[in-house]
């Protein structure tokens, strides 16, 4: 994993790139971000550029040729070990430690970086059971950084998810944390760090990774995945910065965002102010055709839309960056979202979502939105 292989965060990367540079690693780094965020990826990322061997004190990225970087990019390196949380399966009845799991875990994030503790369960077997890190692994982390590097200039270990440590687990890993083996690094990927102790948080160095702008992810949907401008806007939207959710929908949209919900919510919109109920009863056939599953991803769509014309009627700073075709709807929108009904109009979409979701009579749902929607739009 290089950092150009991340999108955005720029200033994180470059943060990240100077303490390598400047010889300020730091021995413990926490990279906090929420589930479906580039905190793994950019720990990755960070471990490759530490070991390069063709790094030179210009660069800004790990080559992705020498041994090194390779071995790291495959997971196979000797000297990057990982931690993680697990519990026993089918394949592993008893005494589950993150060791017996290298090869799940590295399919798991070499198909996808940005994942969550769900999928990792569900990709290890695990069923309903919850995953933690043992005390029995914090004696196998000991053993570990008792040895020294095998080739590179730093042994690394990542814990992903320390929040899902045993208090044992956590308690080895705090005294590494104040007395650090020497030429280690640790680098704590967290998705709930508020749970963390205290005591770790202390000595850790922040990195904070936060969602991706829209706008970044919409330029690497289309520049990497060559996802066409719009449905890549779409996604991006959607996916509320959470590059997960947006590789997720993409591999498994059955054609679940092949519909452009921008223009369709325009002209619902336009419908609803019209007033005119036969339209209504048209329009509602139309999202009958859609399906359960886009009818619901249309209203979380639409709910994005609502939110962004509203801000906009409070101060157009408030979203910079706006699509060009969005503008013009946004802004003549505006005038009739303010605060006085955007509460309630979005109560109407997230209900009709919720009846969506079980099960009602889709058309229904919308002939009855739209009424309500109607009403409320004479309200600004
Ligand atoms: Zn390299």
């Amino acid at each position: 994993m290089r950092f150009s292989d991340i999108p955005g965060h720029g200033e994180v990367k470059r943060v990240l790139v100077q303490s390598v540079r400047r010889n300020h690693v730091a021995h413990a780094q926490l990279f906090r971000g929420a589930e479906g965020s580039a905190a793994l990826a950019l720990a990755l990322a960070y471990a490759t550029f530490l070991n390069c061997e063709a790094r030179t004190p210009e660069a800004e990225d790990s080559c992705g040729n020498c041994p090194s970087c390779q071995k790291i990019d495959k997971l196979v390196h000797p000297d990057l070990n990982f931690i993680l949380p697990v519990t026993s399966t089918k394949a592993v009845p008893k005494d589950a430690t993150s060791s017996k799991f290298a090869a799940e875990w590295r399919s798991f994030v070499l198909d996808n970086p940005y994942q969550g503790l769900n999928d990792w369960m569900q990709h290890i077997g695990a069923d309903n059971k919850q995953g933690s890190i043992s005390k029995e692994e914090s004696l196998q982390l000991l053993r570990l950084v008792s040895l020294k590097a095998f080739e590179a200039q730093f042994k690394l270990v990542v814990i992903w998810l320390p929040e899902l440590m045993h208090p044992a687990a956590a308690n080895a890993v705090l005294k590494l944390l104040e007395e650090p083996p020497p030429a280690t690094v640790f680098l704590l990927v967290s998705y709930a760090p508020e749970q963390l102790l205290p005591t770790i948080v202390s000595r850790v160095q922040p990195v904070v990774v936060r969602a991706l702008a829209e706008d970044e992810l919409t330029a690497w949907l289309r520049d990497t995945h060559h996802v066409p401008e719009v449905k890549a806007r779409q996604l991006a939207q959607l996916a509320e910065g959470n590059v997960g959710t947006a590789l997720a929908s993409l591999s498994s949209a059955a054609g679940a965002t092949d519909h452009n919900y921008f223009d369709l919510f325009v002209a619902w919109m336009r419908t609803c102010y019209a007033n005119k109920v036969a339209d209504m009863l048209d329009k509602s056939d139309e999202f009958q055709k859609l399906g359960r599953e886009n009818q619901k991803e249309f209203l979380q769509y639409g709910l994005g839309l609502l939110r962004k014309v509203l801000l906009f009627g409070l101060d157009p700073q408030l979203v910079p960056h706006l699509p060009t075709n969005e503008q013009g709807f946004i802004k003549g929108f505006s005038t009739y979202v303010t605060p006085r009904n955007a509460g309630p109009l979005t109560q109407e979409l997230n209900e009709a979502h919720y009846h969506v979701e079980r099960n009602a009579n889709p058309r229904m749902v919308f002939v009855d939105a739209s009424l309500r929607v109607a009403e409320l739009l004479r309200q600004a």
